[in-house]
């Protein structure tokens, strides 16, 4: 797969005039291009919904976006529940998928009406007390050793993450007995996941678990939540993973699941971020430094703050020279940002264009997970985030982080008298 900007070196040097490096620039057209290929995969499915995984690229005109394709939202804290009422997805538009959850935003979530999908048995009591049994509700199911995960996520019998399998048919009768009466169920068992078969499995997990619901406690689900974890070809050599499969497959499981037990209709929901965004994010940066040690060290005046996944899982990102695009690959580089951290770097012995300072570089794949991951280690500070409309026009969705924002926790004032 080649990789370039959706706009021309022009554009681009037009929009740097405007805008100072770095910053993610997202490209709405690629974006609802390619969600409606996730919708139209599953549009045999009358209830399909996608509820867009608000951590991966938490901007309200991101979410809007994908509102008007008719995404939801799926939120994993109280700031994620806030952000999409915000953007007036509120309801069942909002799928509420936390762990470790403090009562505030359970209360929250239920004041939004959001489809609440809870991590433990345990938080069935914690529910009630802060506020109550909702009338629908979710549990979100750990297979364990009846599954394998993979890298980013790790096995299920090792995550933090869910219900075990009989946890899932106690904590359905005591929701029921507590005045429940709308059932889901979710899974989450893998992470940048390009093999489609796998998800194909999921639903066949799913789909047993819930004939086995029906089966032996009487419990019919009105949908199975197969969340996210669709990966995206971040390599040159790897390819998207294959959507219509992936629907086509589901829908024959489906038919001879779902509908010969009796069970239809059953929505399916997904809560897919990074495939969503991801591709279609770029992170625009510019050449500061380059130094010659041991190894060639090229310094660009981004860093982990912008994009934490080479540093945090050695991730690879693709990198390309603006204006050497056609240029041989005939350096090896090692792409740096400013933390001191030695792991803050984009890329290792990477092979790339001679590189000058002052070039443009662009770290692609970087829409979803990226500017969101960030930190603040060093006050460094977050970068502003571009929206390419499907017009052409630029909008700044979101400004550059200032030295004011960050110094704004600090009491200077209280200093006076501390010293005193
Ligand atoms: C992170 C997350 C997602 C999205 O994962 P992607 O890999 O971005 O698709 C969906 N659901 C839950 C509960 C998550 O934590």
């Amino acid at each position: 797969m080649e990789k370039k900007l959706p706009i021309s070196n022009e554009e681009l040097s037009k929009i740097i005039e405007k805008h100072p490096t770095p910053f993610h620039l997202y490209d709405e057209k690629a974006i609802i291009n390619n969600v409606r290929q996730l919708q139209s995969a599953f549009s045999w499915n009358k209830g399909f919904r996608e509820y867009f995984a608000v951590k991966a690229t938490p901007n309200p005109f991101i979410l809007k976006i994908l509102q008007k394709e008719g995404c939801g939202a799926d939120c994993s804290s109280l700031a994620e529940l806030l952000l999409s009422e915000q953007s007036s997805i509120i309801g069942e538009e909002i799928m509420f998928t936390s762990n470790d959850t403090p009562a505030v935003e359970f209360v929250k979530a239920k004041e939004l009406g959001a489809t609440i999908n809870l991590d433990d048995i345990s938080h069935i009591s914690f529910l009630e007390k802060a506020c109550g049994i909702p009338e629908l509700i979710s549990f979100r199911y750990n297979p364990g050793k009846l599954r394998k995960g993979n890298f980013i996520i790790g096995n299920p019998e090792e995550s933090k993450y869910g219900f075990t399998r009989d946890q899932i048919f106690e904590g359905f009768k005591i929701v029921r007995d507590k005045g429940a009466k709308r059932f889901g169920i979710h899974t989450f068992v893998a992470s940048n996941e390009l093999d489609p078969d796998f998800f194909v499995e999921t639903a066949n997990m799913l789909f047993n678990l819930a004939i086995e619901l029906k089966n032996e406690i009487g419990i019919e689900l009105e949908f199975v939540n197969m969340s996210g974890g669709i990966g995206i070809p971040y390599k040159l050599d790897q390819k998207p993973v294959d959507l219509e499969y992936i629907g086509r497959n589901v829908q024959k499981l489906y038919n001879e699941m779902i509908i010969s037990n009796n069970l239809h209709p059953v929505k399916i929901f997904m809560e897919c971020g990074r495939m969503i965004t991801g591709p279609y994010g770029y992170l625009v940066s510019r050449v500061l430094h380059i130094k010659n040690i041991y190894k060639t060290y090229v310094g660009l005046d981004a860093c982990m703050t912008n994009l934490m996944r080479p540093a945090l899982y050695g991730a690879y990102h693709h990198i390309t020279v603006v204006d050497k695009e056609n240029e041989a690959c005939n350096q090896v580089y090692d792409v740096t940002g400013s933390l001191c951290e030695n792991n803050d770097k984009f890329a290792i012995d990477r092979k790339l264009p001679k590189i000058d300072i002052g070039d443009i570089v662009v770290i692609h794949d970087a829409g979803a997970h990226g500017h969101a991951m960030g930190f603040n280690y060093n006050g460094k500070l977050k970068s502003a985030e571009l929206l390419l409309r499907k017009n052409g026009a630029v909008l700044e969705i979101r400004r550059a982080e200032t030295i004011e924002d960050h110094f704004a926790t600090l009491n200077f004032r209280g200093l006076d008298t501390f010293a005193a």
